[in-house]
């Protein structure tokens, strides 16, 4: 096993060298969800109140089970989905709120450690494209990857076989020698169906919220837990 793990399901140690392909997940894996919490939360609550003559709480109150509904499916995080549901430019309403997207405490330190590792580094996330773009403009992310795929461009979400099915065609990986680290307890549940052989979780995605106490598959607060072993740089 690559991954040494305590009792409390915390991940001691990662062996890499029996890795070949790390697979990372971006929104509150890399990314602080804040961001995204409050966007969908509060901002976009807001603004479709406003629209619809409503303040803040009976907005949020009205759009929580639209919003619950969707969950889980790649509608949640289709822009083109909400715009067209809720009438609102949901992207130029997030490039607006863009500096409020941030890092995760240590994600550039442990991107660029991997990055010249021998790993095959690849970034797969349900974030739509449009989000993904906005992102990747605000901060450096593309630099630190092989490969950025958003599962639109599969028509599949990460929590289907579907997904990881059109992953595997498209980016050929050996799921035995593969570590994925996503904050989507769902979505981890997902890929250890299919066979992916490493898998670690995250206890603190939200900076504004206090870290999971307990969690179903091994997890970590902050990257410098797993990074021993990987090369540092110059
Ligand atoms: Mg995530």
């Amino acid at each position: 096993m690559a991954l040494t793990v305590a009792n409390s399901l915390q991940v001691e140690h990662v062996d890499w060298g029996q890795l070949d392909t790390i697979l990372l997940d971006m929104d509150g894996t890399l990314l602080d969800l804040a961001f995204d919490n409050h966007f969908w939360g509060t901002i976009i609550p807001e603004q479709w109140g406003r629209n619809n003559g409503l303040d803040l709480p009976a907005s949020q109150h009205h759009l929580a089970p639209l919003f619950a509904a969707e969950q889980g499916s790649l509608n949640w995080y289709c822009l083109d989905f909400w715009g067209q549901t809720l009438e609102l430019d949901i992207s130029a309403i997030k490039t607006t709120y863009a500096d409020g997207i941030r890092w995760r405490p240590q994600a550039e330190t442990f991107l660029s450690r991997l990055w010249s590792s021998h790993l095959d580094v690849v970034l797969i996330t349900n974030a739509h494209p449009v989000t993904l773009e906005i992102k990747a403009e605000k901060l450096p992310l593309a630099k630190w990857f092989n490969k950025m795929v958003s599962s639109h461009s599969y028509g599949a979400p990460k929590e289907t076989t579907m997904f990881w099915e059109a992953l595997i065609a498209d980016r050929p990986f050996n799921p035995q020698r593969t570590l994925f680290i996503d904050d989507s307890e769902h979505v981890l549940d997902a890929a250890q169906s299919y066979g992916i052989g490493h898998l670690i979780t995250l206890r603190q995605p939200d900076s504004s919220l206090p870290p999971k106490t307990n969690t179903r598959h091994p997890s970590i607060h902050h990257f410098e837990e797993i990074m021993q072993g990987l090369p540092t740089i110059g």
